[in-house]
């Protein structure tokens, strides 16, 4: 990037300054709208008033149905600057279910404030964050009557339940969805409450094992050492599946797990963690083997393999003395960037028929992982923006250890995505009590604002 002037933000700030009131009078509009993906609440009209924002701000909007629940797709163009890039704002317009009803302490859909945070059902996860984007395109508009970037603005309906339509929908609208970068805001900041970029994410891959026995419960004594008990082959297989260095032993599990480039190592150690505290708080005397592993490193560069739960025979008071006939094993694999679900599901599976052939292997659910590279052109212009408007540096994040539906973009439409967040870290999203600190929805505001006018202002002349 060419040394230049910053862009001049102070009207766009000054904007939202004076609109503070009417712009959280409007979130909390919003917000009273129910809109349970899961349980079908509300869809409709909340897909159908959120284009409607977006009509009455000046874009074109438009609600698309899908065999789910439908997307909601506006755009505005700036054709006064060529070659300004085309920046996709994803978000969703679904919330979680609010339950349970009684841990809240103001209901869900009766947006309040209490100690200067917003306590909504979906005020963080997501629609305090995209309204944000939404109202930082309306600033801008009101100031400078165009936008500095083409700017596409893609809500989904199904984020809460996974994304099914997604990969569906970026297949078949790959023409609508044309852009050069993605940016999405959801999720927290960082603990300490520094704003974080974030690059990536890790992939996941659900399965569950099945053991089975006789074709009943029996007596242990009268059949214990003649029948088998499928609890211990479920151990047993387990145990070969991950030793206890932390390595897993499914063989070629790590064969497409790249090497950290220097800029990520070099970030990954920089990024701040009090391992002490950590510790501390979740009354651990150590983490994970291997020991050696830096907290970060291990959440971005390396997958992982957990039991979620392990069930079979008896668990009530007492003792019984039975010999179950059948176990369980519900297991998650955290994957990293080359790594693809089908690959090591084929890999699970072929350690299986070798190690305990009788086990029965049933694939779950999965998403594939997502990674933007750090030196991308774009990254500068928004680490800029973000500077700009939360006046403090953003922490770089190359990999958070959850997973999302950016390989959408990044996979699919071969479009790098950013991740910039704009909720507190406790923002208690998917549990009761979700809460966003209304400074952080104002900063949000002017971060979006921010961000587009240095993504314009720095790659706009090509
Ligand atoms: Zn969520």
């Amino acid at each position: 990037m060419s040394p230049q002037p910053a862009p001049d933000l102070s009207d766009v700030f000054a904007y939202v300054d004076a609109h503070r009131q009417e712009f959280l009078d409007r979130l909390i509009a919003y917000l009273r709208m129910p809109s349970i993906s899961a349980h079908g609440l509300g869809i409709a009209e909340v897909a159908q008033y959120i284009a409607d924002v977006m009509s009455r701000i000046g874009l074109t909007a438009r609600v698309i149905p899908t065999a789910g629940w439908p997307m909601v797709l506006a755009e505005r163009n700036n054709r006064d600057v060529p070659g300004a890039p085309t920046v996709i704002l994803y978000g969703h317009y679904d919330v979680q279910p609010p339950d349970p009803l009684d841990e809240w302490l103001s209901p869900p859909f009766e947006p309040t404030i209490r100690d200067g945070r917003l306590y909504a059902r979906g005020v963080g996860d997501n629609k305090g964050q995209h309204f944000a984007q939404i109202l930082a395109l309306e600033s801008l508009l009101a100031c400078r009557g165009s936008l500095p970037c083409n700017v596409k603005v893609l809500l989904e309906g199904e984020e809460e339940i996974g994304s099914p339509q997604m990969p569906v929908f970026a297949r078949e609208h790959r023409d609508e969805l044309a852009a050069d970068l993605v940016i999405t805001s959801d999720g927290p900041v960082d603990a300490d409450g520094r704003s974080r970029l974030r690059f990536g994410v890790r992939g996941v891959l659900s399965f569950e094992l099945r053991a089975r026995g006789a074709n009943r419960d029996l007596h242990s004594g009268n059949w214990g050492g003649v029948v088998p008990n499928p609890i211990w082959t479920l151990v047993q297989l387990l145990a070969t599946m991950k030793n206890d260095r932390g390595i897993v032993t499914i063989d070629g599990f790590y064969d497409n797990v790249d090497t950290p480039t220097p800029l990520e190592k070099e970030i990954l150690e920089g990024l701040p963690i009090d391992s002490v505290a950590v510790k501390q708080s979740l009354d651990l005397v150590e983490f994970d083997q291997p020991v050696e592993r830096g907290f970060y490193e291990r959440l971005s560069t390396w997958p992982t393999f957990t039991i979620n739960g392990l069930h079979g025979g008896y668990g009530g008071p007492g003792s019984k003395t039975v010999l179950p006939h059948e176990a369980f094993a519900k297991c998650d694999i955290r994957l990293v960037e080359s790594q693809t679900a089908d690959e090591i599901f084929a890999k699970v599976e072929a350690h299986i028929r070798r190690h305990a052939p009788g086990i029965e292997l049933i694939r779950q659910g999965s998403m594939a992982p997502s990674k933007t590279r750090l030196d991308s052109p774009y990254t500068e212009p928004i680490r800029q923006g973000i500077a700009a408007a939360q006046e403090e540096e953003p922490l770089l994040v190359p990999a958070m250890g959850g997973s999302l539906p950016d390989y959408v973009f990044t996979k699919t439409l071969g479009i790098p995505a950013f991740g910039v967040p704009y909720a507190n870290a406790d923002e208690s999203n998917h549990a009761p009590n979700e809460n966003m600190e209304i400074e952080r929805f104002y900063k949000g505001i002017k971060t979006g604002a921010a961000m587009l006018t240095y993504l314009g202002a720095y790659t706009g002349q090509k």
